[in-house]
């Protein structure tokens, strides 16, 4: 039996030697000490070469790590008519050479409602993302661009938001970041097996149950205030109750990716695998 969830980091390893060292290098060492998953950190900007790209494949192909990237920071789909250019070329471009690299799923942050109305913002921010993914599949560029919960209450990216994305298009589903999901809030809720079950149920209903079985999941422990997130800590530090989490993950039968975004990444990647077979019962496959 193999596990429902693969496991890994977000961004390269800490412990990646420095040869062959860049993504190649974090893809041979997070098999080396068993996470089966890996999303690429190209968070500043994407800067690979197609030849690159055909590396990072061959080695996730042969390692058996499946591949997500993580999409520009600097991307915004209520950015203003000057600046949206730039920012969809920024998801576009992390979209295309992910593709080249053997990734299935982006990862980006949907920007900043700018203090308007969330209900405007989507108004803008979906026929944007429609536009993005009709191109994508114009092109052959086969991929599910995920947009991410979000931690602060300003930002676009509530578990509402990212749902309605996803439900408005093709190729669209959320990355369901639960630390954020648990920050936004302020006030320490969103931590409870009854509310990540409601959570989990209302997916499955809006999303389609065979949603539930490809989650992409971004996990850490994290430090909050009124506002939400301030940042990440490793999970023994933070209040997260990821046994709760876990429980109601299991009982919804759900499957997918589980990256850790830890400030000791492996390490508690490991201890995220390690937790959700104790949740779960499932055994590694030896
Ligand atoms: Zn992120």
């Amino acid at each position: 039996m193999t596990l429902s969830f693969k496991f890994g980091t977000v961004g390269s390893p800490t412990g990646t030697p420095k040869k062959p060292g860049g993504s190649v290098g974090a893809i041979e060492f997070s098999k080396s000490i068993g996470l089966d998953t890996l999303e690429l950190g190209w968070v500043q900007s994407v800067r690979v070469t197609e030849a690159t790209c055909t590396l990072i494949k061959s080695a996730s192909e042969e390692h058996g790590v499946a591949l997500s990237v993580h999409a520009p920071y600097f991307i915004n789909l209520n950015a203003n008519d000057d600046e949206w250019p730039k920012s969809r070329k920024r998801l576009m471009d992390a979209a295309h050479y992910g593709c080249l690299a053997g990734a299935t799923d982006i990862i980006f942050h949907p920007g900043s409602y700018f203090l308007n109305d969330p209900i405007e913002v989507l108004k803008i921010a979906i026929p944007r993302l429609q536009g993005c993914v009709d191109e994508l599949k114009k092109n052959g560029d086969h991929v599910t661009i995920r947009p991410e919960t979000m931690g602060k209450s300003a930002m676009l990216g509530s578990f509402e938001d990212a749902v309605a994305m996803s439900k408005a298009m093709d190729m669209v589903q959320p990355c369901l970041d639960f630390a954020h999901l648990h920050a936004r809030p302020g006030d320490g809720t969103m931590n409870t097996y009854d509310e990540w079950s409601r959570l989990l149920e209302i997916y499955g209903k809006e999303l389609g149950s065979k949603a539930l079985k490809r989650l992409h999941i971004h996990l850490s422990g994290i430090e909050y205030g009124p506002k939400g997130e301030k940042n990440h800590l490793p999970l023994a530090e933070a209040d997260l109750n990821m046994k709760a989490l876990f429980k109601a993950l299991n009982e919804f039968g759900c499957a997918g990716r589980i990256m850790c975004e830890s400030p000791i990444m492996e390490e508690d990647a490991l201890n995220m695998k390690k937790a959700w077979m104790k949740a779960s019962g499932e055994k590694e496959k030896k």
